[in-house]
């Protein structure tokens, strides 16, 4: 059953756009889409994200996810995890509260979280029998692309709905991705985060290792960046948030944590070898364990230094 209309106009400002999940990210997104003239109708259940939210778009926040999806004819998740998209959507526990209680027939959900794809598909399901579509947009840039409306941006999903929403999603992001079916770019994404990860394990790796010989690990981290060791943690990572002991990307441990996790579920799903994947998620969860919750994921080094006994940027005895 078609999900809206094959001539349901593209959805542009100034429509109402639902937005649940206000925080590092959400805050910025909706931001940019309330510049672009969108009227953004906010929903977060921590009070004081929700409070700054509305402070920076003028948003209108009804406490009802039930009153938002009736009002919205899309609305963007941008929430921990898939888990969390599910219990918005569908009301945890079968609350009478949640967005598919109020989506009239031809609404969209655009997950921009990091969900798993499995269950994004799952979701994608239960929202076509009720006439609802849903795309999966997770994003890539941090807080500061978040910010500068400059993300790449991972689309799955229809391409009459992807059509609509392209307006909504152009003013978060520079490029936008078409990848495929609903649930292939939440597989993306997951797997860019894999790539990610394993990177700055093998940049800490290499630059405790120098440093243990004797070199400089900021001379260390220049010269890997003009040189074929180069990669995204040692060029955005190591000076800026690691050698600093800033440890303030934006991006929490937990959140990589669960990406690798995701990753290898896709991995598993289709019977791909990922033994470097394996060890890569065995790493960060270890190092999470060991270091508590709270924390940015590029203070995950704290742990293999722990491990080393030295710690970057200071001599080892
Ligand atoms: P965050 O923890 O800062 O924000 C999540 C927000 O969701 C919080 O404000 C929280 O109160 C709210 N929330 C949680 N459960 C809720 C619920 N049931 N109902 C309503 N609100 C709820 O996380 P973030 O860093 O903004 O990340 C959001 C998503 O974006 C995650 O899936 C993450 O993996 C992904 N992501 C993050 C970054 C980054 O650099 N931070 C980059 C790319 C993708």
């Amino acid at each position: 059953m078609p999900s809206a209309s094959v001539n349901s106009p593209s959805i542009v400002p100034p429509a109402a756009v639902g937005f649940v999940g206000l925080g590092k990210m959400g805050n910025p997104m909706a931001r940019n889409l309330a510049r672009a003239g969108y009227a953004i109708v906010a929903h977060d259940v921590d009070r004081g994200a929700l409070g700054r939210a509305r402070d920076a778009t003028g948003a209108e926040a009804p406490g009802s996810l039930k009153a938002m999806a009736s009002r919205c004819g899309a609305v963007i998740t941008m929430l921990p995890d898939g888990e969390a998209v599910r219990a918005v959507v569908l009301g945890p526990g079968g609350a009478e509260d949640c967005l598919l209680a109020g989506f009239p027939r031809g609404s969209v959900l655009i997950d921009m979280s990091s969900s798993s794809p499995l269950g994004t598909r799952a979701l994608g399901a239960r929202l076509a029998e009720r006439g609802v579509a849903m795309l999966d947009a997770p994003v890539s840039g941090g807080v500061r692309k978040a910010a500068d409306a400059t993300l790449s941006i991972m689309v799955g999903g229809d391409a009459h709905s992807i059509a609509r929403c392209r307006p909504i999603l152009e003013t978060m992001g520079r490029q936008i991705f078409l990848t495929g079916p609903l649930g292939s770019g939440h597989a993306m994404k997951a797997l860019n985060n894999y790539v990610s990860a394993a990177g700055l394990v093998a940049a800490a790796e290499g630059v405790l290792a120098a440093q243990r010989f004797g070199l400089d690990p900021g001379n260390v981290v220049d010269i890997l960046n003009a040189s074929t060791g180069m990669n995204n943690s040692t060029l955005n990572k190591f000076h800026q948030f690691i050698l600093s002991r800033a440890f303030d990307s934006g991006f929490s441990l937990e959140l990589m944590v669960k990406d690798l996790k995701t990753a290898l579920e896709v991995a598993r799903s289709t019977g791909s070898p990922a033994p470097l994947a394996e060890a890569c998620l065995e790493a960060w969860t270890e190092a999470q364990a060991a270091l508590g919750s709270g924390l940015d994921h590029t203070a995950v080094v704290r742990h293999w230094e722990k491990l080393a006994g030295s710690e970057l940027g200071k001599k080892h005895g």
